[in-house]
């Protein structure tokens, strides 16, 4: 297969048609702007299954992405699309970098999520962004901001719901949307451990790549723990 594109964490690869692609989870993990590194075996295939059950009941409750199948244990063919150069943060809750940048400590329930974006570009450090400076750099227009904020603070209610059943609070998230050759803007990219914060409902215990980022322990056995809740 025909390599279009290599990250940190999955590689995107051509396939027969011309409109789908197959993105390849990998075991990498990185933290602090790639600072930090190492590889977990079986994290890719973790990974993979966790967002391809998010991504099926995202799907039935209406929210597009670009999901098609799951096609093995690291392969997931995807609609095609050009990905907005955004990452799209909520924050239920304080912790990581918004706990460090206004010196508050983690674990403070906000009364309504807050909607963040920064620009994903890893040779500045993805700095934070507001609507105008997207806007006038030409990454969307004020329709796709407010289409995309909209969007996304309605995945974060079902997120919310969706860990909530498996007694893990959603702590803040990452989410990455593209636009297809049409121009339809889907949620894109992946919904896992390694985007997402997740603390137990009952003992606040770490499901994350905190783990990895804070060394607290076994990265694999978390990230398990997280699919077999979802499998039920
Ligand atoms: N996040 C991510 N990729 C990034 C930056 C953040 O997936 O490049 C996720 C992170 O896992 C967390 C949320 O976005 O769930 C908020 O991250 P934060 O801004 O607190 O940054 P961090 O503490 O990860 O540096």
């Amino acid at each position: 297969m025909e390599k279009l594109y290599e990250g940190k964490a999955k590689e995107v690869f051509k396939t027969d048609v011309d409109n789908e692609v197959i993105i390849r989870y990998k075991d990498d993990a990185t933290a602090g702007n790639g600072e930090k590194k190492d590889v977990f075996e079986g994290k890719g295939p973790l990974n993979l299954a966790i967002t391809t059950l998010v991504f099926e009941k995202l799907k039935k409750e209406g929210i597009p992405t670009h999901f098609i199948k799951t096609l093995n244990e690291r392969d997931m063919l995807v609609k095609k699309v050009v990905i907005l150069p955004l990452e799209v943060i909520v924050r239920n809750i304080s912790a990581g970098s918004f706990a460090k940048r206004y010196g508050v400590e983690e674990g403070i329930v906000f009364h309504k999520p807050i909607f963040e974006i920064s620009y994903k570009n890893d040779d500045l450090g993805d700095p934070l962004m507001c609507e105008d400076h997207a806007i006038a750099l030409g990454f969307i227009t004020k329709e796709e901001y407010d289409y995309i904020k909209n969007m996304t603070l309605k995945i974060n209610k079902l997120l919310q719901k969706i860990f909530l059943e498996i007694r893990l609070k959603l702590v803040d998230f990452k989410i990455e949307f593209g636009k297809d050759r049409e121009g339809n803007i889907l949620l894109a990219d992946e919904i896992s451990p390694d985007t997402c914060r997740l603390w137990d409902v009952e003992t606040n215990k770490k499901f994350d790549k905190d783990i990895f980022r804070r060394d607290l322990g076994n990265l694999i056995e978390g990230y398990g723990e997280v699919l077999d809740r979802l499998r039920g």
